[in-house]
């Protein structure tokens, strides 16, 4: 997936997503990227969210949506990346699955320009851009 969420000078928040889908998957198959608040979700009072990794399991926890709202109760958008995440392994671990093989990362971004992303497998890396000009930025994960 190639998501990108954004903030214009008038303060409004913009969001778009791609995606590969998945190896081998099944004829027919739907990931997270088409499905508003799973893959992408914006909300122009609070923030914007955007998913990559195994779409089934971000369309579990209607993932880009949860951290939207998360950002809504007061958390900042990395903290709320970090929660969604934590809600996916928890997910994961109660369905007797464990994180091998799983991947699931989430950017997200305020109303007030701050942002933030985690994922579960280190290596995540993604790219901001602002006035000072482009930064690629090492993701923080649940799992080195
Ligand atoms: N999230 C996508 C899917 O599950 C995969 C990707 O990251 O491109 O279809």
């Amino acid at each position: 997936t190639i998501g990108m969420i954004a903030l214009d000078a008038n303060g409004n928040l913009s969001g778009a997503c791609t995606t590969s889908g998945m190896a081998f998957k099944m004829h027919g198959r739907v990931g997270d990227s088409p499905i508003i608040g799973s893959g992408l979700y914006v909300d122009n009072e609070i923030g914007a969210a955007t998913a990559t990794g195994h779409g089934e399991e971000v369309i579990r926890t209607v993932g880009s949506h949860l951290v939207v709202e998360l950002m809504r109760q007061g958390n900042s958008p990395q903290q709320a990346c970090e929660q969604a995440v934590k809600r996916i392994v928890k997910f994961t671990k109660n369905r007797g699955k464990t994180l091998d093989n799983i991947q699931v990362g989430f950017i997200a971004l305020n109303k007030k320009g701050e942002y933030g992303a985690y994922c579960i497998h280190g290596g995540f890396n993604y790219a901001k851009y602002d006035s000072k000009g482009n930064e690629l930025i090492t993701g923080k994960s649940y799992l080195k």
